[in-house]
């Protein structure tokens, strides 16, 4: 059982274990710039982010489940909860390459040719190539069955035409996940097929869209007669639904594991934040109900994920079960941040920098937080899939 004690959960772990060894690493290497908890202008560029998490790789925090054929540390979902336990209690900013690591490479691994496995993974792990996720498109987000890019055979290859929306980080990424079909549209999710595709292919044409928060991170991906090798065909021709279906739902489950942990922290911040000022602290202690109730829901949630880590250890498949965690985190983690916006809408206008650093990282979380319940399938979706899935509830007729 991989089960923490929370009494002693965020004390120094145990000289020699794997969250002794990824904290001393934090503690040396994340910089003032890369922290969320200070709001330093400027902050990290990309290009330090991009290093950052080069670096976290030959430290031993990323692609620790890999095998080391493909670049990876060769361990298991043990080792990988230990390091995104502590990833998860430090300000360390979210991955760059998140859907290389998460997705790209999972899928990569499940039904890519061995000659791919060992070409693109590692270059994934050194931050050679930052990957984008092409699934959603106008007329198919939930319904993704329903997606029309098109994906021709020619002589040498496929030509690609269509159009991919919310495409986060296309303008920063060398290579797309994409998910196109070669038959027709009414063949649902039969025909569709995964590509690995070189984002510097000509036709391709990607146009950034300024977010609420600022970001410049999506795209609106323009594929026009894009000429995509048969090398860079990932799995078989009807494969991709299969493929995807299947990492989508593993994704759900164990991808940034340390969500937990980082909201637990991100409470803690708030916490002791405000009790360094008398005017803020009572401000905090109105809200005292529903700041109990976010740290319960956070040890709901590890406890939910240690119990997936189990089953991942014991060969039990996750499926529908991905769902729990996703639905749960990103349901929690909106009213948390809701409640903090809240609160440091409420503080002094001469409060301390560390107050101010404290009220930028919670508005931050508050606008990236309207996405929380969208992405990687909406709440409706989670919802749905446990109805069906799990309870085998029919539709109505
Ligand atoms: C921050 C962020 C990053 C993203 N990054 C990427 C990315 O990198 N790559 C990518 O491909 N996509 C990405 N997406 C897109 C994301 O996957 C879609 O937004 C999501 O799947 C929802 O699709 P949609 O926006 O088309 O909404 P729709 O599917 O049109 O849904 C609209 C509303 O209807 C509800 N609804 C839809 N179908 C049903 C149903 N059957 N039953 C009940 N309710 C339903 C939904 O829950 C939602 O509330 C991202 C989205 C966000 C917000």
């Amino acid at each position: 059982m991989t089960h923490v004690d929370p009494k002693t959960e965020g004390a120094t772990p145990a000289a020699g274990s794997y969250a002794a060894k990824t904290r001393a690493w934090i503690q040396a290497n994340l910089t003032d710039e890369l922290r969320t908890d200070r709001c330093l202008d400027p902050g990290a560029t990309l290009q330090q982010k991009i290093d950052f998490e080069a670096a976290q790789h030959i430290g031993g925090l990323t692609g620790i489940m890999w095998p080391k054929d493909y670049g990876g540390h060769g361990l298991t979902v043990r080792e990988h909860l230990e390091a995104n336990r502590e990833i998860g209690l430090s300000p360390m900013p979210n991955a760059v390459n998140s859907i290389g690591k998460e997705l790209a490479g999972p899928i990569i691994m499940a039904v890519g040719r061995e000659d791919q496995k060992r070409d693109l993974l590692p270059k994934i792990l050194k931050m050679e190539h930052i990957w984008c996720q092409g699934f959603s498109e106008p007329g198919a987000g939930s319904d993704l069955a329903g997606l029309r890019t098109r994906a021709e055979k020619t002589a040498d290859g496929w030509k690609v035409n269509g159009q991919k929306i919310w495409t986060s980080g296309a303008s920063k990424s060398q290579r797309c996940l994409l998910l196109a079909r070669s038959g027709k549209p009414e063949d649902r999710h039969k025909g569709l097929m995964l590509f690995a595709v070189p984002m510097d292919s000509p036709g391709i044409d990607v146009r950034e869209i300024t977010s609420i928060d600022g970001a410049r991170s999506f795209c609106e991906v323009f594929f026009n007669d894009v000429i995509v090798d048969d090398a860079n065909m990932l799995g078989s021709p009807d494969e991709g639904w299969a493929a995807a279906t299947r990492v989508l739902s593993i994704e759900r489950a164990t991808n940034r594991m340390y969500r937990s942990w980082r909201f637990q922290s991100e409470i803690d911040h708030l916490v002791m934040g405000c009790q360094s000022d008398n005017r803020t602290y009572k401000i905090l202690r109105g809200y005292r109900r529903e700041l109990a109730q976010c740290r319960i829901d956070v040890e709901l949630l590890k406890g939910h994920v240690e119990a997936l880590v189990d089953d991942l250890l014991d060969g039990k498949e996750i499926g529908p079960r991905g769902s729990f965690p996703k639905l749960f985190w990103s349901e929690a983690h909106q009213r948390f941040a809701q409640m903090a916006y809240e609160i440091v809408s409420r503080f002094p206008a001469d409060s301390n920098q560390a107050l101010r650093d404290l009220k930028a990282r919670m508005e931050h979380i508050y606008l990236t937080g309207r996405a929380e319940t969208i992405y990687a399938g909406t709440t409706e979706i989670q919802l749905d899939i446990i109805a069906k899935r799990i309870l085998k509830l029919k539709k109505a007729a």
